[in-house]
């Protein structure tokens, strides 16, 4: 049984995971970069340990620091959250060889998983539907790679087998641009994530981003809760999730569901875990799976009334899963606004002190946040400082309780995304559901004409 968890990360998720500890009864170890002393999990943990100043390569992705503030501390396991070491296979085998759970799947998952290319390989084997797209990573001959952009056709995307965060993607529209474009790829994704290694897809012109939820036990069992409509995205990064998604059918949910357990079962896989795909005209195209608690996995808990934190350690411990298929239910529907310390036309990052702020609340309303009055948001990280949540029996109220959300919550100091999100919940188009990953930016293009 777990009794002490490292929290392995920084902000709202690990205040999330301090939670889901406490509601199992498990004591925590907080570790924190210098400019972190003042986090709100810090100082709510049991024990907390600085690791290292505020680049993260000296601290949040510091191997050997986390490691041993797991040994002085006598942790039995690290909880990685999202970001920094979450995908890391390295530091999940790490993890296991200096005696401590690792709580996520098993490292050769993560390793197969990360890199696109072999992600797709494997989730083709499994039987998913995938973009068309090359056999596999690109060699270094242009002919080889015309002959695979022809076959699969024009637009193409050339995307980096190691990519991530959205980044390490290239449109490219004809032939005669695709030598230069993939040289541009490749050297930018070699610069980014120390990988060259490219791989083409169809451009899908109009898809919509849907996932799907899992959750696996060590014992061969596995479970889908539905998906996520994550379509509204600036840059490739999310900006409003909801659950379940517009316009999916029972039909279809239970038809890729049933796909996606299986494709588990096949890999062996363990912990929670997100597949990921684009869905254009009725059909679902596979592009990768996060081997990992995501930012918007709170919607999925407001649907189905599953708390997925503690079901991940709880499984991570080697509990069989205590919930059977049949007993996932989707009760109403929910969105979550990510909110962003940023200018909410520049989005130019918005660090700064806190000098008020209120939490929105009341019932369908939760948000997850590190914030407090008082406190600093450091220029060091990523910019965003929180979710806001709302369920309610239906999408029109969740949104009206989202606008309610958004009016009760106070963030001065700083300037925030929340005009962003308000505008947004006030679009025509969104608010009928099923818009396409395009929307947001068509709409400021729009709006700049
Ligand atoms: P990352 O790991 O960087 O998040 P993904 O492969 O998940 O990269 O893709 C991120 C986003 O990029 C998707 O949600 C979608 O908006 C866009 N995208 C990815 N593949 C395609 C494609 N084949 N056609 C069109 N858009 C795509």
């Amino acid at each position: 049984m777990l009794e002490k968890v490292l929290i392995a990360n920084r902000g709202e998720i690990a205040l999330r995971i301090l939670r889901a500890c406490r509601d199992l009864g498990v004591r925590t170890v907080a570790v924190h970069s210098e400019v972190d002393r003042d986090l709100l999990h810090v100082r709510l943990a049991d024990e907390s340990v600085c690791i290292g100043p505020a680049d993260s390569q000296q601290s949040y992705l510091n191997i050997p620091a986390i490691i041993s503030a797991a040994e002085v501390t006598n942790a039995d396991a690290i909880h990685p959250g999202y970001g920094f070491l979450s995908e890391n296979a390295d530091f999940a085998e790490r993890v296991e060889s200096s005696g401590f759970i690792f709580v996520g799947p098993q490292a050769q998952n993560i390793r197969e998983m990360g890199d696109k290319a072999a992600a797709r390989k494997a989730a083709l084997a499994a039987g998913l539907p995938c973009v068309p797209g090359s056999d596999g990573e690109l060699t270094d001959s242009l002919e080889d790679s015309k002959a695979q952009a022809r076959e699969v056709g024009y637009p193409v995307l050339i995307k980096a087998t190691a990519g991530g965060g959205g980044r390490g993607m290239r449109v490219v529209r004809e032939e005669a641009e695709l030598e230069e474009s993939l040289e541009l790829t490749r050297a930018e994704a070699q610069a980014a994530f120390g990988n060259g290694a490219v791989y083409l897809e169809k451009f899908l012109d109009h898809p919509r981003h849907i996932e799907f939820q899992v959750l696996a036990d060590a014992h061969g069992e596995a479970i889908h809760l539905a998906e996520r409509d994550c379509s509204v995205q600036r840059r490739h990064q999310k900006v409003i999730e909801e659950s379940p998604a517009p316009g999916i059918t029972e039909e279809q949910r239970m038809e890729l569901g049933e796909r996606v357990t299986a494709a588990c079962k096949k890999m062996n896989y363990r912990s929670v875990g997100t597949f990921e795909f684009l869905y254009q005209d009725g059909e679902f195209y596979f592009i990768e799976m996060n081997t990992r608690i995501q930012v918007e996995h709170p919607v999925t808990e407001m649907v189905t009334g599953i708390d997925l934190v503690r079901h991940q350690m709880l499984v991570a411990q080697g509990e069989p899963l205590s919930i059977r298929q049949s007993e996932v239910r989707l009760r109403g529907h929910a969105v979550e606004c990510r909110i962003n310390a940023e200018d909410p036309k520049t989005f130019l990052p918005q660090p700064g002190k806190v000098t008020h702020f209120h939490s929105p609340g009341g019932p369908g309303v939760r948000m997850d946040t590190h914030l407090y009055t008082g406190y600093t948001v450091p220029p060091n990280y990523d910019s965003m400082i929180g979710k806001v949540v709302a369920h309610a029996r239906d999408r029109t109220v969740a949104l009206r309780r989202m606008n309610r959300a958004l009016t009760e919550l106070v963030v001065e100091g700083i300037r925030t995304n929340v005009p962003l999100h308000q505008e947004l919940l006030e679009d025509p188009q969104f608010q009928e559901g099923g818009v396409n990953i395009h929307f947001l930016e068509n709409r400021a293009a729009s709006a700049e004409e």
